[in-house]
């Protein structure tokens, strides 16, 4: 690679006020819009970028002064560090060039924040009541948590942390990238320190360096009344340690719910299907019925039809927010018996001769009549 100063055309005592007037002219020449029929243009307009990157930086460029481009892996790429404020018209179609070259602005992990951990996923399983009133629930998981020897820094206690000699403590590695527009420049992760520029003189022997270790994690996690089936708490912090400092990652619990044996949920509504006798029905009657808080009185009305609903007001379910519960459904199941004693059966034929339901006289011959019905 040409040399930077020599790339933009100045001096290499150059002050910022030219280096930036020198970009913006050559930008302005050599942009890929402007020259689409000169393959070279684009190689040009990449290498302006790239030296206006780091000369533009203060930082970068005092580090490309004393090393020169090979001790050079301080520079981001093409990610930022542009000014494209004032005077320069790259026209219509930069944008999309901007993307095709720079991927949209990635993102980048650099520094002494190292990696986050792994976020991680368990499922439990909870009773019906557990999810209506809440719980705290004591878990076990299995997580990459921070080593105890080094306390996470990867380094035996008492052995200093020194910068990594892959990447010159930048964190990051350039590597060279085949595209549609030619090859470009790329900034890595650098795999020695995975990013933090700094290693540790002599690794831990119990995490080997990296700073956490599997081990088993007792949790206390509290459930809050009302939670659905299928749906996930966050426990923020509690998933995997990241590496080299990173922050953790988080715990995702999934939640079902058994179902219950006569309660069914519908949102903060509770389901109740309630039996009664085809007398309560039609005369009438007060029940009890269960609720998630307790036995409750129940006024059966005169006349009550089959699957006729009643509604009890605020017997359901705490609402997930905490304002407010759900109501309780009865809905009515008429039973009709299927067997009469002799005298139950009389008192349906009397109610059914009342009810104009049966003949007055009965056809005489009833030995005729048992032969033809067969029994
Ligand atoms: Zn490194
Ligand atoms: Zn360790």
């Amino acid at each position: 690679m040409s040399d930077y100063y020599e790339t933009l055309g100045v001096e290499k005592s150059a002050s910022e006020q030219e280096i930036k007037k020198a970009y913006r002219k050559l930008a302005q020449q050599h942009h890929p819009d402007r020259n689409k029929d000169d393959k070279s243009a684009e190689e040009k307009f990449k290498k302006i970028n790239e030296a206006y990157e780091v000369l533009s930086d203060k930082q970068k460029r005092q580090q490309y002064d004393q090393f020169g481009q090979a001790g050079n892996n301080n520079f981001s790429g093409f990610n930022n560090g542009y000014d494209f404020s004032g005077g320069v018209d790259f026209g219509n179609g930069f944008q999309d060039i901007f993307e095709t070259f720079f991927g949209g602005g990635k993102q980048r992990t650099h520094g002494s924040q190292g990696k986050r951990g792994k976020d991680l996923e368990i499922s439990i399983k909870l009773t019906f009541e557990e999810a209506v009133f809440g719980i705290e629930k004591d878990l076990r998981i299995n997580k990459m948590d921070s080593c105890i020897h080094c306390k996470g820094k990867g380094a035996e206690p008492n052995t200093p942390i020194i910068t990594c000699n892959e990447c010159g403590g930048s964190g990051e590695i350039s590597a060279i990238r085949q595209t549609l527009l030619g090859q470009i420049r790329t900034m890595q992760t650098c795999p020695r320190c995975h990013g933090s520029g700094r290693i540790p003189e002599k690794i831990c022997s119990i995490c080997n360096g990296k700073g956490r270790e599997y081990a088993k994690k007792d949790l206390k996690i509290k459930i809050p009344a009302g939670i659905h089936n299928n749906s996930t708490l966050k426990i923020a912090g509690e998933g995997d340690a990241g590496a080299q400092g990173g922050r953790h990652g988080d715990l995702y619990v999934n939640i079902t719910v058994e179902n219950h044996k006569s309660f069914t949920r519908d949102n903060d509504d509770i389901l109740l299907e309630q039996k009664i006798h085809l007398l309560q029905a039609v005369l009438g009657d007060e029940i009890e019925v269960p609720t998630l808080h307790g036995q409750i009185a129940l006024k059966i009305p005169t006349g009550t039809k089959n699957d006729q609903t009643f509604r009890l007001k605020g017997y359901g379910v705490q609402k997930l927010n905490g304002i407010g519960k759900g109501d309780q459904y009865v809905t009515i199941k008429i039973i009709i018996p299927d067997k009469l004693s002799r005298k139950e059966k009389e008192l349906y034929e009397e109610l059914a001769k009342e009810a104009g339901l049966r003949q007055t006289s009965k056809p005489k011959d009833q030995g005729f009549l048992k032969k033809l019905l067969g029994y």
